[in-house]
């Protein structure tokens, strides 16, 4: 799980506090706010009006406990994760897990049928090999060879699952199941639920980048979320879109990459090529319903590219935003729901 994009999160909760500081409106609502490290990156939240009798430490400690249990079960950068005893484990025996890591897995297997396996979670080998994983980084990148044989470690009809035990199969023993594209967005819908369990109807949560709200913001609005510029130097805001009760996740090739010979290798790869994603596709947004299938979906298109992965939008009928890079500077294209629903006039 690497390093997020909380900054332009965080430029789209400022901008309306910056505005109204001078003078704090009637209407205006009380915000509790949450915030910590997780995942190798940020979460925050932002719970507006808290339902009456909800003890802001009661709530901080379910938030940590959820998000423990998370990076305990599913977290490639843990050793003694289930997850990464899954991958340690070299037999072909189905190995029990719990549920929750079953049902993760199954649910990401179906989203890498789903995209014809442009995302993969058995791209670990790849990942790893590319210098992104939890061990080691890379300053160059790794021979053809090397690159081949990650290959021939990877893909999807390796991996089983049977929910009903719950347990995995690997069918290669060096299979390696990375999480990193889909659990920050999983850990979103988890808080998101546990805030509605308390009670709470209108809040933001976000980790790393990856965002879900309900209701409205402190001033009965639908929240402004700031999508960001893709560069790689200081932070800028592309467009602001406005969520009621929505999901967004973000992936980029802008943040989290390595630098050799004048080209940029970026952390997203394609499975179909063992080399990481290298067209114009700077960042690709997408809102959904789900958290989870928004971030998966997000590091899908980007991996699928400016064409193939507007034609799979729109077949689809994803709201997704791609930022392309060209001569001309950053220029966005819009998938038919995204235009819709979320560009405003
Ligand atoms: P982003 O916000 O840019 O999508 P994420 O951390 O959500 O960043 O996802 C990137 C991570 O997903 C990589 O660091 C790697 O561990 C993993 N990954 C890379 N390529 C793929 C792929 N094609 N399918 C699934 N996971 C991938
Ligand atoms: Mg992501």
């Amino acid at each position: 799980m690497t390093s997020g994009h909380s900054l332009r999160v965080l430029l789209a909760i400022m901008l309306p506090t910056l505005l109204l500081s001078c003078e704090r409106p009637v209407d205006e609502r009380p915000v509790s706010r949450l915030s910590g490290a997780t995942m190798g990156t940020t979460f925050s939240i932002q719970l507006v009006a808290p339902p009456h009798g909800v003890s802001m430490t009661t709530l901080e400690d379910q938030v940590t406990k959820t998000l423990a249990s998370i990076e305990a079960s599913m977290s490639t950068y843990r050793p003694d994760s289930e997850l990464s005893r899954f991958n340690a484990h070299s037999g072909s025996d189905w190995f029990v897990v719990s549920a929750e890591l079953c049902a993760v897995v199954a649910a990401a297997q179906g989203l890498s049928h789903l995209t014809g396996g442009a995302f993969d979670i058995t791209v670990g080998p790849l990942v790893n090999l590319w210098g992104f994983g939890p061990d080691i980084t890379v300053a160059q990148p790794p021979g053809a060879e090397r690159i081949a044989e990650a290959m021939r470690l990877t893909g999807n009809q390796h991996l089983q699952t049977d929910c009903s035990v719950p347990a995995l199969a690997k069918a290669l023993p060096a299979l390696y199941v990375d999480l990193s594209a889909y659990t920050k967005g999983y850990a979103v819908d988890r808080i998101a639920s546990l805030l509605s369990d308390f009670g709470a109807s209108n809040y933001f949560v976000e980790i790393g980048g990856e965002i879900r709200v309900t209701g409205s913001n402190a001033h009965n609005q639908p929240w402004s979320i700031a999508i960001e510029a893709p560069h790689r130097g200081a932070s800028s805001v592309t467009r602001v879109v406005e969520l009621s009760d929505a999901s967004m996740a973000t992936s980029g090739d802008y943040r989290n990459y390595f630098e050799h010979d004048g080209r940029i290798y970026s952390h997203t790869i394609d499975p179909r090529s063992g080399y990481p994603v290298s067209h114009s596709v700077a960042a690709v947004s997408v809102v959904a319903d789900s958290t989870a299938l928004a971030d998966g979906l997000a590091t899908a298109l980007l991996v699928l590219g400016p064409i193939e992965g507007m034609q799979f939008a729109e077949q689809q009928d994803i709201a997704a935003l791609f930022q392309l890079r060209t001569d001309a500077g950053v220029q966005e294209r819009m998938s038919t729901r995204f235009a819709r629903e979320l560009a405003k006039p």
